[in-house]
């Protein structure tokens, strides 16, 4: 199948979270099964010194924005298995500091560099010299690639690709004034509330939802959760209304950057039958963290953005109280500056104990899945999730909420005493998390149970083939019942 995929986030070229790790590795594993897939991303600052073989594809075009044209050229890079990626060379919109925010402050012109990247998608589909059988596209930044998609049906194309939308967190819904539509110099008709409309604004979310012939989001449960009103996030009407086109589809791991043998990044390798190696990790994380260096302490780690939706508030109110037990806690990540400074905070309180590092570390990150013993995952709700599942994979033990992709990925003792891998909570609140670190602490003091625990973690198998099949079906889908 010919497949182009296109997201504003792709492993290894971009990442601020789970989106570029999905895309980058399903391409990956689209292609060494035998597909013909392009890639298509913007190219941000950095790209090009970091991967300097990337050339320019010799095509330089203008787009229309409202009433002013913007011009673009392409670079590509050939990767294994045929893979390509294409880059969107548009330095006004995409060379700089950050992909969507500076200082935590989102850059005012989002909504114009993702319709112009959008727009980007559908002309290369339309005009490159090779025809793709499907266009998937994820999250609201290409949300709008299907409409625009059966916009080109006014222009004189007769059979655009079918599509097919990835919701990765439908949180975040790229809602801009509705004046902003005229930028897509697309019909009216598609500014309707059964449309991109969504209360008098442009909902790029929304917009997908409405016009791909398929979509998905990326576990089962966050696929029923986001139907109901809870979870809906005032877009559980238009959910429900294509209900019989949506898909939940648990994201794979890619095992060649997630694995405790041979990684550059960890400092000692380890197997499920040689864990020594992990018990050096966890000395090495305590040493450069700044922790009390001690074998037998246990210890648990989170790697997140500080985000509300990442239960930071009912995490804080468990560590402390839970950090007066004998326990280590650390922490990697950066977000909104109160939580920051929560993390901060607590750790002043208890040096030795407990570490943060706020920041941006890919090293760290898995040395901090190598070195802990537990790791938590309190989310007030999770599409999928993947640091519970490289947890798994390095034999560290994680403590979530049973909610969307973690109910799905994590196997609870009470659920299956036998291949039990982690611990789970319900209830969102601080008490409800505090008890599951106590089980956390009770399954540490019964070492033949823990050893079970991990044997179980470290064989999950969440590979993409899996994965693959599933979402082939779905392009099958969008095939044969295209708009
Ligand atoms: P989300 O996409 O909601 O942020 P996921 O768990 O799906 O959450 O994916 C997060 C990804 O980003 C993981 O690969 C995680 O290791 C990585 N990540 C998040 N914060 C950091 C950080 N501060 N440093 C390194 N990696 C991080």
């Amino acid at each position: 199948m010919k497949i182009l995929l296109a997201s504003s986030e792709v492993h290894p070229f971009s990442k601020t979270g789970g989106l570029a790790d999905m895309v980058g590795a399903l391409a990956k594993a689209l292609a060494a099964s035998g597909h013909d897939v392009h890639l298509v991303s913007p190219l941000y600052r950095g790209i090009v010194s970091k991967f300097p073989t990337i050339s320019s594809a010799n095509w330089e075009f203008n787009l229309p924005m409202a009433d002013r044209w913007v011009q673009a050229g392409l670079r590509s890079l050939d990767l294994s298995h045929g893979l390509k990626a294409f880059f969107v060379d548009c330095p006004s919109f995409y060379d700089r500091a950050g992909i969507y925010h500076e200082h935590n402050v989102s850059y005012p012109d989002n909504a114009s560099r993702y319709i112009f990247f959008s727009k980007c998608v559908v002309h290369l589909s339309r005009y490159m010299d090779w025809r793709p059988d499907v266009v998937h596209v994820h999250d609201w930044q290409t949300g709008l690639v299907p409409m625009l998609n059966l916009q080109q049906r006014y222009e004189g194309w007769s059979n655009p690709p079918p599509t097919c939308f990835t919701i990765h967190n439908l949180a975040y819904q790229g809602l801009f004034h509705g004046s902003l539509f005229n930028q897509l110099n697309a019909s009216r008709e598609f500014f309707m509330p059964d449309g991109a409309e969504f209360h008098g604004f442009l909902n790029c979310l929304k917009a997908g939802i409405a016009f791909a012939d398929a979509i998905t989001t990326v576990s089962p449960r966050y696929a029923r959760e986001i139907c109901t009103e809870e979870f809906g996030c005032g877009l559980d009407g238009v959910l429900r209304r294509r209900r019989e086109r949506l898909f939940g589809i648990l994201n794979g791991v890619d095992y060649q950057d997630w694995t405790t043998q041979k990684n550059p990044l960890l400092p000692h390798g380890y197997s499920v039958n040689r864990m020594a190696g992990k018990a050096a990790n966890k000395l090495e994380l305590q040493k450069k963290m700044g922790l009390k260096i001690d074998p037998g302490i246990p210890l648990f780690g989170t790697i997140s953005r500080l985000a509300e939706q990442k239960g930071v508030d009912i995490q804080l109110g468990a560590l402390s109280e839970m950090l007066s037990a004998r326990m280590q806690f650390v922490l990697l990540g950066s977000g909104s500056p109160d939580y920051e400074k929560g993390y901060l905070d607590l750790a002043r309180r208890f040096p030795g104990q407990m570490a943060v590092y706020i920041g941006y570390s890919e090293p760290l990150a898995h040395l901090i899945e190598a070195g802990c013993d537990f790791y938590l995952m309190p989310s007030q709700f999770e599409p999928c999730g993947l640091n519970q599942m490289y947890s798994l994979r390095y034999g560290t033990i994680p403590v979530v909420r049973a909610t969307g992709g973690l109910d799905d990925s994590v196997v609870d003792f009470q659920q299956d005493p036998k291949s039990a891998d982690g611990i789970k909570f319900h209830e969102y609140s601080a008490q409800a998390l505090a008890k599951a670190i106590r089980k956390a602490l009770a399954l540490y003091e019964n070492p033949t149970l823990f050893k079970r625990f991990r044997r179980s973690a470290m064989r999950a198998d969440f590979s993409w083939d899996k994965t693959l099949e599933q979402y082939l079906r779905v392009y099958e889908i969008a095939m044969s019942a295209h708009f």
